[in-house]
């Protein structure tokens, strides 16, 4: 089954009892037995509810997993995953990485005793030094988040794999329908289901996909035991959401860049990234291991000035400041005082994100609008 079909039709079958082509939203917390421990498969809602794993059978499926774990949000599907870590082992982490996950590394995980590097994974040789006897994972985002820089998975994902480190990658930004880390050599994959997957602004949600039986088994035993899952309707609502994702994903991409040249020739506009152009330092890489170069453009005015920034910010009409990304809508955002709040001045300013960087999400709204929006705001910033 081809990409496209498989985001409508993989794992899925008409709902047995009544052949409804969509599952039902399953709102139970528990399931009748006939005899002690004799059921249908189910037992209790914490462990397994239907409409949830059909989500999981579909995310499974786009990302050429054998396994996918459901999970209350991105940042619980990520604790759930670095709870295979023991105190003393080590993790080599993106340095640009998602404000959230940053967070949850430095202070949620290291008081417990692990420990992080982070480093600028678009050099082979900075990740390579970074290796130590006890290097347990490896931590990939890529596009960064929100300096969209590029990472080469399948170099990163050998390197990893010859000193016995497992390779996650935050597939947020791109998707499955751009980037399928599983077959660049990853271990599994990690998603907010929030963003693209979802990709109506409409609900929380998170998911790990892999083709290890031993990662796999880990993760049901946290959702178990620990409890962060999705409720059946988030899970009707990601599931109803990612059928679309192939179309969506398109239009997002396509709208990107064009806004992307338009934002590179405009007198006004500084630094632009965006991989899909020419000029970005992982353009080579991205247009490898991506299908299309994503939804997400960041630039910088050319007079580096964080209120003329904020500015520019309140003064578009289409594209929404809010936090998070991948939406059919358009959003704008900034980067320093929202999704990345939580990073320290100097640590954002050392990996070159500065309080003067936008950053916009792009929807699939019509293009005329949304260049229209973004020139007009300019003119009304700087005039
Ligand atoms: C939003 C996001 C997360 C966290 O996901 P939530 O669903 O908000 O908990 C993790 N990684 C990336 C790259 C994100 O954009």
């Amino acid at each position: 089954m081809k990409f496209n079909t498989k985001t409508i039709h993989a794992g899925q079958k008409p709902e047995e009892t009544t052949g409804a082509v969509m599952p039902p939203v399953f709102f139970t917390s528990t399931y009748a037995q006939e005899a002690p421990n004799q059921h249908k498969g189910h037992e209790y809602a914490r462990v397994t509810n239907p409409t949830r794993t059909a989500l999981e059978n579909l995310l499974a499926g786009l990302e050429e997993a054998h396994h996918a774990c459901a999970f209350a949000s991105g940042c619980a599907a990520m604790d759930a995953l670095l709870k295979m870590l023991r105190p003393g082992d080590h993790v080599i982490a993106t340095n640009d990485l998602y404000g959230g996950s940053y967070r949850l590394f430095t202070q949620v995980f290291e008081p417990y005793g692990i420990r992080f590097s982070f480093v600028d994974m678009s050099s082979l040789d900075g990740v390579r030094n970074a290796f130590t006897p006890n290097t347990r994972m490896l931590w990939i985002e890529t596009p960064t988040n929100p300096l969209l820089n590029i990472v080469d998975i399948s170099a990163l994902a050998e390197e990893a794999a010859s000193h016995k480190a497992v390779t996650i990658v935050d597939n947020t930004f791109a998707s499955p329908a751009l980037q399928q880390p599983l077959l660049l050599g990853a271990d599994a994959v990690i998603h907010s289901t929030t963003k693209y997957i979802g990709g109506h602004s409409d609900l929380i949600g998170g998911a790990v996909c892999t083709s290890h039986d031993d990662i796999y088994e880990n993760l049901v035993f946290q959702t178990k035991t620990t409890g962060a899952v999705p409720g059946p309707m988030d899970c009707y609502l990601a599931l109803r959401g990612v059928k679309t994702l192939a179309l969506r994903v398109q239009r997002s991409c396509e709208n990107a860049r064009t806004l992307a040249e338009y934002l590179t020739g405009h007198p006004d506009v500084g630094d632009v990234r965006f991989p899909g152009l020419p000029t970005h330092p992982g353009h080579r890489i991205a247009a490898r291991q991506m299908k299309d170069f994503g939804g997400m453009v960041s630039f910088s005015l050319k007079k580096d000035d964080k209120q003329l920034a904020e500015r520019f910010m309140s003064n578009t009409r289409i594209f929404t400041l809010a936090e998070s990304l991948g939406g059919v809508e358009s959003l704008v955002s900034h980067p320093a005082s929202m999704t990345h709040a939580s990073i320290p001045k100097k640590v954002r300013e050392a990996t070159g994100l500065r309080d003067s960087l936008i950053r916009l999400s792009v929807g699939i709204e019509d293009i005329d609008d949304l260049k229209a929006d973004i020139k007009m705001a300019l003119s009304i910033t700087l005039a």
